[in-house]
């Protein structure tokens, strides 16, 4: 739809009027003052050595995006390392794919890890710690069925009552652990717990669970084992194994810190990381949580994990969001311990700010209207030399051609405008971008009254380059050679949900919150020939329209682009009509 009096719509592009395209400056923050301190105290011999403990469950998101920084970055830093490592103690949830996916998506953000481990690697360890707690008589095996230890765990406000295996001989429970790991039991019969404290404020010490009887095969270690380690107990013995020195992670670990702690005071093991939580990342207007984005997945709502509309890294690269733009956003949102929801406009801008710097320009019509040129010759193709990039002469130039007959935007054309439209009316007369003037002289109309095109004639005087070229007239739009221009399918994507917090009302299912907008695909755009020819993950600025890269999907002879970001955005309009 045309917006009659939007003087903005007509050719001002973004970057010409913006100057520096500044590096934020570093933030300091609790993690990074703490880190220091550490350093400049030589605890840890002066070492940093983090790690990024996904659960390969599911594909990553923007959300792990913010913890990889915080770990990679902090590391880097401070000159030490971090290491990968994959959280696959639970088999029921797990899939080989996501080992793969995950990888390529740390890679991706311009990460590399020291050394690459998988939690299920240490099992006979962890194993023999848990044997370690059970004889020093800090572990004992239990059973009670789930549902009675729910029971007996107490509330916040009444401590819990202790199990009647609570007392059971060290020897006895040894025997069951090792007859528990030799399969001899069902699932759920018996679990190991640590025996702390019944009636402890923290419900994390109320006997935790350290062990589970699981038949499942794991992906790695096959069916070797058919009991698991909770990821209370895995955790930070994994890390204490690496010799991790910050375990960096979000808050709901919080109340399991005592029990990090606990662990790592009881058993023989020289390492103690220090485990700091820092707020989750949020963003409104989608969803961050691997098991709803599943749902989207599975439920087909969305075309796959790396959808475009989705907020996992594979979607966003899938979309054109740079790396860059990933991590800058993130350090300029900085780190702290109040849970906030950031909006998407903040990380779009993020993205915007920094194509803008690098993204060629290219001029593609989306909704095209066919202008002849009456007094343009009809066998005659001038080329152009444009161009790249409006403030960066070092990328060059490009050629485009310009013909009798051309394409512009429907919305560039208005019948009967208002007062303050300033692109083409009939008689009126707007400037093509890298070209010249034309005039409208004949609309010319289809059998069912709709415009079919338009007859202009061209002032040859206006061309850029000549003396006419600074004969000014209100509006500038682009346009395609008729000839010379490629059909293309485009995608324009639009926010996945149609609320802020699709996630806020318990009594709603996210799904209803749906955006049945968030995708509208163009399969009549026409953009410059060049383009279709360039490799998946190509960006470009079309100019007065917005940042667009190729898709993986796209071939020369049928060229697919996604819309990464429009120029401005259109969301804080409608906030504040
Ligand atoms: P999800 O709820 O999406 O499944 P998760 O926390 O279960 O997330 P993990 O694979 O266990 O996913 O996460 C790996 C690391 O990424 C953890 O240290 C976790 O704290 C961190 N992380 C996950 N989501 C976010 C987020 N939104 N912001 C910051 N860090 C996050
Ligand atoms: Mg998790």
């Amino acid at each position: 739809m045309s917006s009659p009096t939007d003087k903005d719509q007509t050719m001002k592009t973004q970057g010409e009027d913006s100057s520096a395209f500044g590096t934020p400056e570093l933030r300091t923050h609790f993690i990074r003052n703490r880190i220091r301190e550490d350093v400049a105290a030589g605890r840890n011999d002066g070492r940093v050595i983090t790690r990024f403990p996904p659960e390969p469950n599911g594909f990553l998101h923007i959300g792990h995006a913010k913890s990889i920084c915080i770990n990679f970055g902090m590391a880097d830093e401070f000159g030490g390392s971090t290491n990968l490592r994959f959280d696959d103690t639970n088999p029921e949830r797990e899939e080989a794919l996501y080992y793969e996916r995950i990888m390529e998506d740390v890679r991706w953000l311009g990460f590399d890890w020291q050394a690459l481990h998988h939690a299920s690697d240490y099992f006979e360890q962890l194993y023999g710690f848990a044997c370690e707690l059970i004889e020093r008589g800090l572990a004992y095996v239990d059973s009670l069925s789930a549902e009675q230890m729910r029971e007996y765990r107490g509330t916040l406000t009444e401590p819990g009552r202790a199990s009647p295996d609570r007392d059971r001989a060290i020897a006895e429970s040894l025997e069951l652990f090792k007859r528990m790991r030799a399969g001899e039991f069902s699932d759920g019969s018996y679990t190991l717990r640590a025996k702390i404290d019944m009636s402890a404020a923290n419900i994390n010490l109320r006997d935790p669970i350290l062990y589970r009887i699981r038949k499942i095969p794991h992906h790695r270690t096959g069916d070797r084992w058919c009991v698991y380690p909770t990821y209370d107990f895995a955790h930070g013995i994994s890390d204490a194994i690496e010799g991790i020195t910050h375990s960096l992670c979000t808050l709901e670990f919080e109340d399991h810190r005592p029990l990090y702690d606990w662990l790592l005071d009881h058993i023989s093991i020289d390492c103690h990381p220090q485990q700091i939580e820092f707020a989750r990342g949020n963003i409104d207007f989608t969803v961050l949580s691997k098991r709803r984005l599943k749902r989207l997945v599975t439920e087909g709502h969305v075309d796959g994990w790396d959808d475009p509309r989705m907020p996992t890294l594979a979607g966003l690269r899938r979309r054109g969001y740079p790396p860059l733009a990933i991590r800058r956003f993130w350090e300029s949102v900085g780190v702290s311990k109040s849970e906030s929801i950031i909006p998407m406009i903040v990380l779009e801008n993020a993205v915007r700010d920094e194509l803008n710097e690098r993204a060629p320009r290219s001029m593609a019509v989306l909704r095209p209207l066919k202008i002849v040129l009456s007094n343009f010759p009809a066998d005659e193709t001038r080329w152009l030399e444009v161009p790249l990039h409006p403030q960066r002469e070092e990328m060059g130039t490009r050629r485009i051609a310009i013909t009798r007959e051309i394409y512009i935007e429907q919305d560039d054309f208005m019948l009967d405008p208002p007062g303050k439209f300033f692109r083409l009316k009939p008689g009126g007369e707007v400037r093509l971008r890298n070209a010249f003037i034309i005039r409208c002289d004949e609309v010319v109309t289809a059998a069912d009254g709709s415009v079919d095109h338009l007859v202009c004639s061209f002032d040859p005087d206006t061309m850029s380059g000549l003396p006419g070229a600074s004969r000014k007239v209100k509006g500038t739009i682009h346009w395609v050679s008729a000839s010379h221009g490629k059909r293309a399918t485009v995608r324009l994507y639009d926010r996945l949900f149609s609320v802020a917090n699709p996630t806020a009302d318990r009594d709603t299912d996210f799904i209803e919150h749906l955006n049945p907008q968030s995708l509208e695909t163009i399969d009549d755009a026409v953009i410059e020939p060049d383009l279709a020819a360039q490799p998946s993950g190509h960006q470009v600025q079309f100019e007065r329209t917005g940042y667009f890269a190729v898709d993986p999907d796209s071939t020369p002879e049928q060229p697919l682009l996604n819309r990464t970001v429009s120029l401005r955005d259109s969301w804080a309009k409608i906030a504040q009509s």
